[in-house]
């Protein structure tokens, strides 16, 4: 059976998101690109509002939505900025390790705190010389007693000025590749870690990307999530589980988009009339709609098959991010181009959906490494129908 249709409590909760996007996010979503300011004051209000730490589970105070639900809230937040969003849906980011893989403690110790105020957790797995190569970590993690002690460098950490917490990805000294690598729950007031100022970045610009810094940062051995070794596992894992919502956050920037053109084309004209008449405009309009429609089926598709606990969830997980964040920036373009030159101006909305646009083919897998991964199925587990003749 094919259901498209979703529950009362989905439209609601869709409902509720759209409104606190508008009413929230939208107003304030010009200011805080330019300031490049943290946005804490709406982060705030999203906590109250319950749109956040979507997926901390209802036994630690967490609304414990499914991967449906999530992608319903982030399309309709990004779709009113990006930036606000990313620093937003960071928490679950950061807060999934711990839902995959925790004990029953580490889940009451850290989860429960983020749903009774607002806490920020980041996600490190990111360093200056590694980023799609996560086997490659350089961090270190050694034991010591009742402890690790932990080196390194995370670098590009969202809300990693601001975080309360960091999930850690460190490799034990001396170990190859994947093996070696752990995951830690390491809390702001460690000693030894460290935050550089926020990065200036091209979009996104509300949300904070900073250097964590960990210089002899001992851990209690209680912190490590999982067994040592897990940590490559884990981060794959995360990531299946997130990569749905970055391309749900990329159909809410993509549908404004496709909206901000349609307005600005039944608008403007050129040649006595009005540019919407053109069937070139009237093209990229169509295909605009046709992807936003394909992107949204995709992060449904791969949303479901996470509920579902279905076997190939981790490709469509790849494939709603890699057709999400590539038609994002395709159709950001073309709403640029039907703005003309006015699309070049930071005073037309449409400027800040492209710079922002852009992050979506970069973070959480690059579009390289999610073909990566569906090339890899391809060629190693997918089943032709046909044999051929
Ligand atoms: C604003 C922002 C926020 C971020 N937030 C976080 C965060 O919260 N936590 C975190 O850990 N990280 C974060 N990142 C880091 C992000 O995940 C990495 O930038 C991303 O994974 C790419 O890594 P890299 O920048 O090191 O590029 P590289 O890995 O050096 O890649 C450079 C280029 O080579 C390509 N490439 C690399 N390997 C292959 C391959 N095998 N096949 C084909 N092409 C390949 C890439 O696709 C890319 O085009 C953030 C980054 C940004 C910009």
């Amino acid at each position: 059976m094919v259901d498209f249709e979703l529950s009362a409590e989905q439209v609601a909760l869709r409902e509720r998101a759209r409104k606190f996007a508008v009413e929230e996010v939208l107003p304030v979503a010009k200011k805080y690109d330019r300031s490049g300011e943290f946005p804490r004051d709406v982060i705030e209000k999203a906590f109250k509002a319950g749109l956040m730490n979507l997926a901390i589970p209802k036994e630690y105070g967490g609304p414990g939505f499914g991967a449906i639900e999530t992608v319903l809230v982030v399309e309709e937040m990004a779709a009113a900025c990006a930036g606000i969003t990313t620093s937003i849906y960071v928490n679950d980011l950061g807060a999934t390790p711990i839902v995959l893989m925790g004990t029953p403690e580490q889940k009451k110790k850290y989860l429960t705190p983020l749903t009774q105020q607002l806490k920020l957790i980041s996600f490190a797995t990111s360093e200056p010389a590694m980023g799609s190569d996560v086997a490659g970590i350089q961090a270190t993690c050694q034991r010591d007693g009742e402890h690790y002690v932990l080196n390194g460098t995370k670098f590009f950490i969202t809300n990693g000025d601001y975080a309360d917490t960091y999930v850690v990805f460190a490799r034990l000294k001396d170990s190859k590749r994947h093996q070696g690598i752990c995951a830690f729950i390491v809390p702001r007031d460690t000693d030894g870690l460290s935050t550089s100022k926020p990065m200036e970045k091209l979009g996104h610009r509300a949300s904070d990307t900073a250097t964590v810094y960990l210089k002899d940062a001992r851990v209690p051995a209680e912190n490590l999530i999982g067994k040592e070794g897990a940590g490559f596992m884990l981060a794959m894992l995360t990531f299946m589980h997130t990569r749905p919502a970055i391309g749900a956050m990329a159909t809410g920037l993509a549908r404004s988009a496709m909206e901000y053109a349609i307005n600005y084309a039944k608008q403007r004209e050129a040649f006595e009339q009005k540019i919407a008449n053109f069937q070139a405009v009237q093209h990229m309009l169509a295909d605009m709609y046709a992807r936003v429609e394909a992107m949204r089926l995709l992060t449904w598709k791969a949303a479901w098959q996470l509920d579902h606990n279905a076997p190939e969830a981790n490709i469509a997980s790849s494939c709603a991010k890699l057709v999400g964040s590539e038609d994002a920036m395709k159709i950001a373009t073309d709403s640029l181009q039907i703005y003309g030159g006015r699309g070049y101006l930071e005073s037309y909305a449409i400027a800040k959906l492209f710079r922002d646009a852009k992050l979506y083919q970069i973070y959480e897998g690059t579009s390289q490494v999610q073909r990566y991964v569906i090339a890899r199925y391809l060629l190693e587990n997918y089943q032709p129908t046909m044999k051929g003749y």
